[in-house]
């Protein structure tokens, strides 16, 4: 019997489902389990060329609409994904393995949130008028044209809608290539965008691996590249999309620093800690993983964060109250795996977790360990899965220098009741999202998205709409237009 999480065909091409079975299969695993739930076929290059032709021809009508038109299919979509959200999170579950208790609050529904915001901006992108004397200079914001988007296993209805929603509401199109992990639930996407009213080929979805990836990026078709992924993939894709002169917006990894000072609230930095590295068992980008705590309340914060990890509930992802699922995949158990076996042999103190879970599926213990050095793997390196690294820290000037001391710049965090000494902490760490006594909060209204190594652009907010669109600029002379000879 066909699985429920089976989609109708492996791609969305031209407002429907498309098959070639002639593309290399690629099997969908679900996570808690093991089992194979579906199985969808890379894009061919037939089923490459077709996305692309019908995303050019869909863009040139999109573009003519107004704002008020396009950001009416927008909120429409939203309110579609609102009213399924329970049937679209245990897709994403199925997808990923996370928890439904978070896939219920996490992923549906900050992608409606996406298209609604983006939805109601539409209307409001315009230019500028700029008097000079009689002359006078108007912008107009323009589309880019055909955007792709490329996106990583950990949010794959959230990244889909991230990008998808400006793109379409600056009135360009999109091709979608979800990663090879998690193909499922960017298709409920684009069939979604359908049903609200878009025009076929606005937005289109095909699988594939890097390859795919790669001929879409190099296609000179394509306008803008907008990737969230590891960064070797950004340099990689950063390097193709720039031989092109394509626009891009890079969402990369992160190691953030979280700095707790001796006079936090304690339960409120834990939760921060725990939020910053657990949620989505660790397979965060924002994630805190270097929690720097103040050396006079270190052993108080270990023990009470042990004690309140002991407490989270592993187990079947469909139970509503499991809040921790397994690693996205295998490959990816092993390789957290092997980073907490790194940390056991660099000589880290583990506090709690340090393995695998004894039970079926690809659960990793959530982690944490302690006496955690600067030049240690574990303190350097993304791991993408639930370990925490805790360093000591005794001065603010010392802390902030060891904070700032990687090629990541994702985000960063600070818990004190000083707000002062948080201010002035926030404006030296150099990281692209910042918070406050919270960790990890990603709401469309702000901008999100790295410095330095971590990315370049921002995505949700007004940043967004800069990075989809284009102004030009048209000087009006008044009288007559006058030269040398
Ligand atoms: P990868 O970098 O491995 O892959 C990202 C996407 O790029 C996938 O769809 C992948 O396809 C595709 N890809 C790989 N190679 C190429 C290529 N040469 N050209 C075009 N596309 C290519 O990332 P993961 O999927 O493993 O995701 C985890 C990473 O994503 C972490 O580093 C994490 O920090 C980061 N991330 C960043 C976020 C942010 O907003 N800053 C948010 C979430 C995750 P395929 O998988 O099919 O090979």
């Amino acid at each position: 019997m066909t699985h429920p999480a089976q989609p109708k065909a492996s791609h969305f091409i031209n407002g429907t489902y498309v098959e070639d079975t002639s593309g290399t299969p690629i099997p969908v695993i679900y996570a808690a389990t093991g089992e194979e739930i579906a199985t969808v076929y890379a894009a061919t290059p037939a089923i490459i060329e077709q996305a692309l032709t019908s995303a050019q021809a869909a863009q040139k009508e999109w573009a003519k609409k107004t704002g008020t038109e396009r950001g009416r299919v927008l909120r429409r979509a939203a309110e579609i994904m609102r009213e399924r959200n329970h049937e679209l999170s245990v897709l994403e579950t199925y997808d990923t393995g996370k928890p439904l208790q978070e896939t219920l609050v996490a992923d549906a529904t900050s992608g409606a949130d996406a298209l609604e915001y983006f939805g109601g901006l539409a209307a409001s992108l315009t230019g500028e008028h700029i008097p000079l004397g009689e002359d006078w200079v108007y912008t107009i914001r323009e589309p880019l044209g055909l955007c792709v988007g490329i996106g990583a296993w950990n949010y794959p209805t959230q990244i889909a809608c991230w990008k998808g929603a400006p793109a379409l509401a600056c009135g360009n199109s999109m091709v979608f290539k979800p990663s090879e992990t998690t193909p499922l639930c960017a298709l409920k996407v684009a069939e979604i965008l359908i049903e609200a009213g878009a025009p076929a080929g606005l937005y289109n979805v095909i699988q594939g691996m890097g390859e795919v990836g790669g001929a879409l990026v190099t296609d000179p078709r394509v306008d803008k590249v907008s990737l969230t992924g590891s960064v070797p993939t950004g340099k990689k894709v950063y390097a193709a999309a720039a031989s092109g002169m394509k626009h891009v917006t890079m969402e990369l990894g992160g190691k953030s620093p979280m700095i707790v000072f001796e006079d936090a609230d304690i339960e409120s930095a834990i939760s921060g800690a725990i939020n910053g590295n657990f949620y989505s068992s660790g397979q965060v980008c924002s994630n805190g993983t270097r929690v720097f705590v103040h050396k006079d309340i270190k052993e108080k914060f270990l023990a009470r964060l042990a004690e309140r990890t002991a407490t989270a509930k592993l187990g079947d992802p469909m139970d509503e109250e499991v809040n921790f699922g397994p690693m996205v995949t295998e490959n990816q158990m092993n390789i957290v795996l092997g980073y907490i076996e790194k940390g056991k042999s660099e000589g880290a103190r583990l506090i709690c977790g340090g393995g695998r879970a004894d039970m079926d599926g690809y659960y990793v213990q959530p982690t944490v360990f302690a006496d955690v050095t600067d030049d240690m793997v574990i303190a350097r390196e993304e791991i993408f899965g639930p370990v925490m690294c805790v360093l000591d820290f005794d001065s603010e000037e010392d802390v902030i220098a060891r904070a700032n001391d990687t090629e990541f710049g994702l985000s960063a965090g600070v818990f004190t009741k000083d707000f002062t000494r948080a201010h002035r902490v926030i404006g030296q760490l150099e990281a692209g999202s910042c918070f406050i006594n919270s960790y990890n909060d990603a709401p469309v209204e702000a901008p999100f998205g790295g410095v330095k190594a971590s990315g370049v652009g921002r995505e949700n907010s007004k940043e967004a709409i800069k990075h989809f669109s284009q102004v030009k600029s048209v000087y009006v002379r008044m009288g007559d237009c006058e030269a040398a000879f």
